[in-house]
């Protein structure tokens, strides 16, 4: 194989900067891989084969053996989003192992590895319901937290998206107002739900108004901050909301 400029960049990184992958403590090669090494991302991917999604609606990932021919299901809905203001969610995976470390370095530099770029892109293509999205809307940080981080990493996520398919990514049409922790120990679903009521305001209504909009958040772990937002893009008058996010906590054993 000759040697590109990627290659020579590449071993230059390794020597001049090593870096240990924040999954399996090896050796990361590529700049491009982030802080997870190519083989712990190819251990992901693996991974991600074994599940399906058991909720055409909402997505809900379960580990499950394939069916019998091999190829994995989609049963029709779960029990548990009768009641959910979208219209239909869906993850680029169980958020653990390398996602998730991805996940969490974006919120300290704001670049997307090659890895989890290609898995928001073909999460996305392999779902035709999210291709009618007119704007693509991250999930606002509240000011402060933005202000102290510099920018917004679900809008690094959004990008992709938006950038894919023609749809324009809109920043100005939701804010949050009210910064929450919604992971906060010991608080069950409703309680987050309710510390998290009004925490998102339509600031301009009229980017939304009339449009199929989709949701993107980095995880999905109770569903309760997109919930609130879907709900508050629907008063301004957006006609459907689709949710996207790349990681997606599992529970239930589900
Ligand atoms: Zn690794
Ligand atoms: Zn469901």
């Amino acid at each position: 194989m000759p040697l590109s400029f990627n290659h020579i960049f590449d071993a230059a990184f390794t020597l001049l900067a090593p870096q240990d992958c924040a999954v399996c403590g090896g050796n990361v090669s590529r700049l491009a891989d982030g802080v997870v090494c190519g083989g712990c991302w190819t251990a992901y991917r693996t991974f991600r084969e074994t599940f399906y999604l058991a909720c055409d609606r909402c997505g809900r990932w379960r580990l499950t053996p394939t069916g019998i021919d091999g190829t994995p299901h989609r049963l029709p809905n779960c029990d548990q989003c009768a009641d959910a203001p979208f219209e239909r969610a869906r993850s680029c995976g169980p958020y653990r192992d390398g996602l998730r470390r991805a996940l969490l370095a974006l919120k300290r530099r704001p670049t997307v590895p090659e890895p989890l770029r290609e898995l928001v892109f073909e999460t996305w293509r392999a779902v035709p319901e999210l291709h009618a999205a007119e704007i693509v809307v991250p999930v606002p940080l509240a000011g402060r937290r933005r202000r102290e981080r510099g920018y917004n990493q679900t809008e690094c996520l959004a990008g992709i998206i938006a950038e894919a398919s023609g749809a324009p990514l809109v920043t100005e049409a939701l804010a949050r107002v009210v910064e929450t922790r919604p992971h906060r120990a010991g608080m069950d679903d409703r309680a987050r739900e309710q510390s998290l009521e009004n925490a998102f305001q339509t600031i301009r209504p009229r980017l939304v108004a009339g449009k199929r909009v989709l949701l993107v958040d980095d995880v999905f772990t109770s569903g309760a901050t997109v919930r609130i937002a879907t709900t508050a893009l629907l008063v301004a008058g957006a006609a459907g909301v689709s949710v996207f996010t790349a990681g997606r906590t599992l529970r239930d054993g589900g």
